[in-house]
């Protein structure tokens, strides 16, 4: 038998990381992104972080940008033992201030506001986090400025209007910057980030799937132990599909997948899920056929958020249900639950809010775990999902599962406006097939981040084959988004909208006319209801 490899029990434990303290710019979490993509594992907490209570030795330290003023009452102060750590510092705007603050007090509110480009100039050459710099377009964003250097420091970059663009203490290897390198409107700015984390804080750059999954499975298996057995639903999304594999290569069968086909998934989804997973990638899989018992609780439930409520307890219910009939071969409990967290979530509920912040905690499936008395296992829960995404390829996931639009939990259910009846479903699941069919013909299913046909349940006259029609209207929603923050509607050749509402329209019985939702995000949301 081969030793057993040594197994971390926190990423941070095995790859070398860069700690982003946030105070609370909307921008802090594309600095984890970008030191990601340069592969330089990064993880963010809120400024408030005590040093003396981290659970690892980051390698660098990133303090953020921040909507406050650091010489206001009550403005976020870092821990200044971060100082003693020994490692380099980057003060990114409002990180920048705080330094300052910090050692000297040589802040305050400039005349003017400063927000979009401005031209870098590199005054000292020799400066590390510089290298490959200079005169390249900047993103300011900022009202407060230095109004001296802090001690220990000198100037190593300007702007027209930032004399203290860069400033360093080279000694110390601190350093900070007035601009936004984590933003693509710096030009540069990728390459400011790698010279900081890897010429300056020695940063391998091992951050890469095929290290992860080794260490991520090996992982599982101290988490769960050598006995144990672990539950988990899986949707048919990349998510909980990569979360599954990844449980199936740890603990082979002793992961439970449980698939509720609620009733209310695209045409022959429930067929593919299984077809994808059971039979594909070799995960015990149990699949519930449960549509009756969701459509039932449906009747007459037309609000949206009810709507929303009633599928999200069905679903719970089932899942018990079926998860107790689970029993483990030596007669104990199942142990654990599989949840597909991904690190946006985790940075959602950790970000920097303010004073008067409420955290917000993360809960799928809260109850299960009260209810069952299961430990939550996340094997996701650090990455982002394109990171999700190349690993479920490099686990050999097929690629339409690993491009899958996303699909909402309740499903149909929220695209049938008004109330969910099985011929509502009907309608509204043939028009999103349609739509979806050709979307994949045309080879724009990439391109787009979401689609999906909406039945709106309003009237309309028509006429077909000389016959006067009444019926109701499909709306198709085709989105392009990054974040899925921010969306735009996509834009279809005429050709293309011409054909999909006119096969709807043939093709599918109860439907009389086909709208194309332009509405951007905000003000409307990416789903109806
Ligand atoms: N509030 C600070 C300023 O106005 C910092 C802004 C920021 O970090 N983007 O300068």
């Amino acid at each position: 038998m081969t030793e057993p490899t040594k197994v971390a029990d926190d990423v941070t434990k095995v790859f070398d990381t860069i700690l982003v303290l946030d105070f609370g710019s909307q921008y802090s979490h594309l600095i984890v992104r970008r030191l990601r993509e340069i592969k330089v594992y990064a993880e963010m907490l809120p400024c408030t972080q005590k040093i003396s209570e981290l659970k690892f030795k980051p390698i660098g330290i990133i303090l953020s940008g921040g909507p406050y003023s650091v010489y206001e009452e009550g403005a976020p102060h870092v821990d200044p033992s971060i100082f003693d750590l020994n490692v380099p510092i980057l003060g990114i705007c409002y990180g920048m201030q705080e330094i300052a603050w910090i050692n000297g007090k040589g802040v305050s509110r400039g005349d003017k506001r400063e927000y979009g480009p401005a031209i870098l100039n590199v005054t000292d050459k020799e400066c590390p986090l510089f290298k490959g710099m200079d005169n390249s377009r900047v993103w300011m964003s900022h009202h407060d400025k230095l109004t001296e250097l802090p001690s220990g420091f000198k100037t190593v970059a300007t702007t027209s209007n930032s004399p203290y663009a860069g400033v360093s203490d080279e000694t110390k290897q601190i350093y900070g910057i007035q601009f936004h390198p984590e933003v693509t409107h710096t030009v540069q700015g990728k390459q400011l980030l790698q010279n900081f984390a890897v010429d300056i804080c020695k940063a391998p750059q091992n951050w890469t799937m095929e290290n992860f999954i080794e260490n991520a499975i090996e992982r599982i298996r101290a988490t769960v132990g050598p006995t144990a057995e672990a539950i988990g639903a899986v949707s048919g999304g990349v998510d909980s599909s990569v979360a599954a594999k990844l449980m199936r290569e740890a603990i082979g069968d002793r992961f439970h997948a449980i698939f509720v086909d609620n009733g209310l998934m695209r045409k022959d989804e429930a067929i593919q899920v299984k077809k994808a997973l059971d039979d594909g990638l070799g995960i015990n899989l149990v699949v519930v056929d449960a549509g009756d018992e969701f459509l039932t609780n449906l009747k007459g439930v037309t609000d949206p958020e009810k709507k929303r409520k009633v599928i999200g307890h069905t679903f719970i219910h089932v899942f018990e249900r079926v998860a107790n009939q689970i029993k483990p071969k030596d007669g104990s409990d199942v142990g654990f639950l599989l949840q597909g967290t991904l690190y946006p979530d985790v940075i959602e509920s950790i970000s920097f809010k303010g004073p008067s912040q409420t955290i917000k905690s993360h809960h799928n499936v809260g109850g299960l775990i009260d209810n069952m008395q299961l430990k939550l296992i996340e094997p996701l829960r650090e990455l982002f999902k394109d990171e999700v995404r190349h690993l479920g390829e490099l686990l050999g996931l097929p690629e339409e599962l690993v491009w899958r639009h996303p699909f909402p939990g309740p499903g149909i259910g929220i695209r049938v406006l008004g109330e969910v009846t099985p011929k509502q479903v009907q309608i509204a699941r043939e028009a999103d097939y349609i739509f979806i069919s050709e979307i994949r013909k045309a080879g724009l299913y990439r391109q787009i981040s979401q689609a999906f046909a909406c039945l709106l349940p309003v009237k309309s006259v028509g006429v077909m084959g000389d016959q006067r029609m009444y019926e109701q209207v499909i709306a198709l929603r085709a989105i392009e988004t990054v974040d899925f923050m921010t969306a735009d509607w996509f834009v279809f050749d005429a050709a293309f909208l011409k054909r999909v509402a006119s096969r709807i329209v043939n093709e599918v019985t109860g439907v009389s006319r086909v709208t194309y939702d332009i509405t951007s995000k905000p003000p409307a949301t990416v789903e109806w209801e």
